[in-house]
């Protein structure tokens, strides 16, 4: 199929342009680049780049690639960025989002395939989370997300747009080719993997008071290639829903260090630092409605088989892409 993805050079974008062009669909990437790398952008695919904010450009992209299904996964996303900056989230992910929800409908495409994020649920009532959980958000991210998804369900059922909404949990791991770099790097796993690399000096951990084991916070990886399979499944033509991506394992933070201890075989230093805001205790997927409906069947499920792919990558990458 002829699919046009947009965040193609960024983390999980790149991993899920590489399936594609694997499986032997076409790829048109859009991309600014303001958070994605050129480097990481399979070269067979076409590269446009482009913001979604510029509404001409964007329409003769989409028209260009001919394209048949959307994945859209360009947005920022980290959480404590949207606290202290809420209009960079909702103008980004929500304004020049829709941008492109005009471009689908004009262009005739048929699915859309849209990353959302389990930050949708806020603090959950149980775990793990299944997908008709209240959906309350407790960052602007999170928020921007879910406005998000809203506004897709009116453009399903007023233009008949169809759609696949895929909530994930917490991203983590690489392909041999493409893996984690983000400028500013907030996330857990790349973080205690630089102290691993000598390239920063302890692992901090943000909150020890949670009401969880051992007090930090818990989460969900899961793996980036697992991620990408899922969007391959999503495009089949059919109904239209929404999706938890994540194992079904919860990890807290002391554990995921531990994890990448023994996985580098380094003593790794840790530094107890406050909580960090917007972070609920526990965030665990329930993916069972993926694995019934799409047939999901992720194959590393194991968290030391995740942080081993990651470790892989970061040793052959320390400094990750250099453009
Ligand atoms: N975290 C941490 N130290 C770090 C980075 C993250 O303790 O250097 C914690 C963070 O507070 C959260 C968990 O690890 O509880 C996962 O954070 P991450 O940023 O990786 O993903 P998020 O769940 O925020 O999307």
């Amino acid at each position: 199929m002829k699919v046009f993805v947009t965040g193609g050079a960024g983390y999980i974008g790149s991993v899920c342009v590489e399936e594609l062009l694997n499986s032997g669909h076409q790829v048109t990437v859009f991309d600014n680049l303001s958070e994605g790398h050129r480097l990481a952008v399979d070269n067979r695919a076409v590269f446009v780049h482009a913001s979604l904010s510029d509404k001409e450009r964007l329409l003769e992209a989409v028209r260009d690639a001919g394209a048949e299904v959307i994945i859209h996964f360009a947005a920022h996303a980290l959480v404590v960025e949207s606290m202290a900056n809420p209009g960079k989230y909702f103008r980004n992910n929500v304004a020049y989002g829709l941008n492109l929800l005009d471009a689908a409908v004009e262009c005739g495409v048929k699915k859309f395939v849209f990353s959302s994020t389990c930050a949708t649920y806020g603090v959950p009532e149980q775990v793990p989370m299944t997908e008709d959980l209240p959906l309350r958000p407790i960052n602007p991210y999170g928020q921007s997300k879910l406005m998000f998804e809203q506004m897709l369900e009116w453009y399903r059922r007023i233009h008949g747009l169809d759609f696949v909404v895929f909530r994930y949990f917490n991203a983590a791991g690489a392909s041999k080719q493409f893996g984690e770099h983000h400028r500013l790097e907030t996330h857990l796993i790349p973080n205690v993997l630089r102290v691993a690399l000598g390239l920063a000096p302890d692992c901090e951990i943000f909150g020890t008071d949670y009401p969880t084991p051992d007090g930090t916070c818990i989460r969900d990886y899961v793996h980036v290639v697992d991620l990408a399979s899922a969007h391959i499944l999503a495009m089949k033509p059919g109904k239209s829903g929404f999706y938890n991506l994540g194992n079904g394992d919860g990890y807290s933070v002391r554990q995921v260090i531990q994890t990448c201890a023994q996985v580098t075989g380094k003593e790794l230093r840790t530094l107890e630092k406050p909580r960090r805001p917007g972070d609920p205790p526990r965030l665990v997927a329930s993916a069972e409605k993926a694995r019934l409906e799409l047939n999901w069947q992720p194959a590393f499920s194991r968290l030391e088989d995740i942080v081993r792919s990651a470790w892989q990558w970061h040793q052959a990458h320390p400094h990750g892409y250099t453009s």
